[in-house]
């Protein structure tokens, strides 16, 4: 398997399909201990890590399927989970309700996460809030706690190198993805900001890996893709008599090619954020309609 190193004793592990959902990239430290970070990287890549490379405990950065499906493979191993909404973290009968709000669209998210990413439950042993440090000897991670994607993302800030894990502050060209009703654009914008405040030399995320040029030119970037998605609403709203006239628009995923009713869900849920937050600057009069 391949390692890429960021800095000594830090590395990206790539994850299957380059770490595109319903993949993502995690992370190996080798230190004082040798610890996982993320376990979304697909059960190949998985296989081959605890071969090579035993772990002695795993972290998760959030409680996202991508990132914890393969949590199972390490069971009697410590497992450190956010504490914000660890009461369903790593919860398979749980998390469903959570993702995919109620009825047939739950049972929809089960086949996936199962089909795609062979997730089981595998519950935390630990928990950590902002500010922990996991000190590992050369590297040390401070937990920057960063919702918005989710009420329990967490960014990892390495302070002697300057290097930040983002995760799901991915700066994909997608941009940021907040489609569950725990999901908040103000706070996601707000953990950007924060972000943007550390100034980080390195960023690696999740779904796009190493980031060593223009990192504020692309936060700021990625920042801006909020108010964007706010216009594209505006200009189209007049269109949509209805909610569900604005997700067959499908502006922000551009389609729904595959597990329609799940993503058609979660796109739901992001015009639904906007719809509301241009309601309540006066930009838009909500209607008796949905
Ligand atoms: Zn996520």
């Amino acid at each position: 398997m391949d390692l890429i190193e960021v800095v000594p004793g830090l590395s990206l592990i790539p994850g299957e399909n380059n770490g595109r959902f319903p993949f993502s990239h995690s992370f190996l430290v080798e230190g004082t201990t040798r610890v996982l970070i993320d376990a979304g990287c697909g059960e190949r890549v998985v296989d081959a890590l605890q071969q090579a490379y035993p772990i002695d405990f795993v972290i998760s950065s959030h409680c996202h399927p991508d990132h914890t499906a393969l949590n199972w493979k390490f069971a009697g191993q410590p497992l450190y989970a956010p504490q914000y909404g660890v009461e369903t973290f790593g919860n398979f009968d749980l998390l469903g309700p959570r993702f995919a709000g109620a009825g047939s669209t739950v049972g929809e998210w089960r086949k996936f996460v199962t089909s795609q990413m062979n997730f089981k439950t595998a519950l935390p042993t630990h928990t950590y809030g902002d500010g922990h440090v996991f000190d590992f000897g050369k590297i040390s991670l401070v937990a920057v706690h960063t919702p918005g994607h989710t009420v329990d993302h967490f960014c990892f800030f390495e302070p002697n190198h300057s290097i930040l894990l983002s995760f799901d502050i991915d700066l994909t060209a997608f941009g940021p993805w907040y489609g569950h009703p725990e999901s908040d654009i103000d706070a996601f914008e707000a953990s950007i900001r924060k972000v943007m405040a550390l100034n980080p030399r390195v960023i690696v995320s999740s779904h796009k890996g190493i980031i060593a040029d223009d990192i504020p030119g692309r936060l700021q970037r990625y920042l801006d893709v909020f108010a964007s998605r706010d216009r594209l609403l505006l200009d189209l709203l007049p269109k949509a008599k209805t909610l569900n006239d604005l997700v067959n628009l499908s502006p922000f995923y551009q389609g729904h090619p595959y597990a329609a009713p799940l993503l058609r869900y979660w796109e739901e849920q992001m015009i639904r954020k906007h719809v509301e937050r241009l309601a309540a600057r006066g930009q838009w009069s909500v209607n008796s309609e949905q």
